[in-house]
């Protein structure tokens, strides 16, 4: 928590705060806690997101594994009533994905679809890639014929490709999206898309706790393990 408002407080004291913004994860600020978790998280979250209005900037609340979805969403709800900038993230592996994504773009509504990175059972979720592939492309489809500001969080080439045909068939210009990486994950596409105009965000684990972070990441899914090995053989 002191370190989101130490971040927040740095960034703008070294006039970044207008090019970055924070991501979220509630289970960091108290959503776990048995019975006052999710009322905790979102006071916390409140706190957060009044420091980066504060400092010129916006928050987005990272979405994390199945059983947390229904209250991230509500926490969700309940910041947009007075941060209505607040970042929403879906996952296109989950079935229910494709209507959320209905529900959630409308006009200021700044959506981040990534595929997911937790192991989920196959009651909630697409366990072929292929599956998780065609799921992505609908919610895309969804994304950007709405009238939010669809945020396009993924390394695959060809997604990248689909998602700029579908800015284009919707007449979106750049800067009405944007297309978000890990840091040192495929640096080049990265500058490849920046320098054709386009708006790249990069997502930076930060803090003490990023080994941490790191692991867990990698514990909770094999393939996981796959994509940061291959994103350092290759940084294309
Ligand atoms: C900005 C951002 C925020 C995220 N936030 C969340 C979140 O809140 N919740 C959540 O669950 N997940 C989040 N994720 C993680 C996400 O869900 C995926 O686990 C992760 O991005 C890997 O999926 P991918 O779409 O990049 O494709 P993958 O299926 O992992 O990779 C697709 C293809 O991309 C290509 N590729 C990948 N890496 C390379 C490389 N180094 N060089 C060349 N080609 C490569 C390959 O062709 C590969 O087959 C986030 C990801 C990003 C980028």
């Amino acid at each position: 928590m002191v370190a989101y408002l130490d971040l927040l407080d740095g960034l703008s004291h070294a006039g970044l705060s207008r090019n970055a913004e924070v991501s979220v994860k509630l289970s960091a600020i108290g959503q776990a806690l048995p019975e006052v978790g999710p009322k905790m998280a979102e006071e916390n979250a409140r706190r957060i997101c009044r420091a980066a209005r504060n400092a010129g900037t916006t928050v987005t609340l990272d979405m994390e594994d199945h059983t947390t979805t229904d209250s991230t969403l509500a926490t969700l709800r309940e910041l947009r009533k007075d941060f209505p900038e607040t970042g929403a993230v879906v996952q296109a592996y989950l079935y229910r994905t494709e209507q959320d994504c209905r529900a959630l773009a409308h006009e200021g509504s700044r959506v981040r679809l990534c595929k997911g990175a937790y192991k989920e059972p196959e009651e909630v979720a697409y366990q072929d890639r292929h599956d998780v592939d065609k799921s992505y492309v609908r919610c895309l489809k969804v994304l950007m014929a709405g009238e939010g500001y669809p945020m396009v969080a993924t390394h695959d080439p060809r997604l990248v490709r689909i998602a700029s045909a579908l800015a284009t068939r919707n007449g979106r210009m750049p800067g009405t999206y944007e297309f978000q990486m890990l840091y040192g994950i495929r640096g080049e596409e990265q500058k490849r898309l920046a320098d054709a105009g386009e708006k790249v965000r990069v997502y930076l684990p930060y803090g003490q706790e990023w080994y941490g972070y790191l692991m867990r990441r990698l514990a909770e899914r094999p393939q996981n393990l796959t994509f940061f090995l291959r994103s350092l053989i290759s940084q294309k």
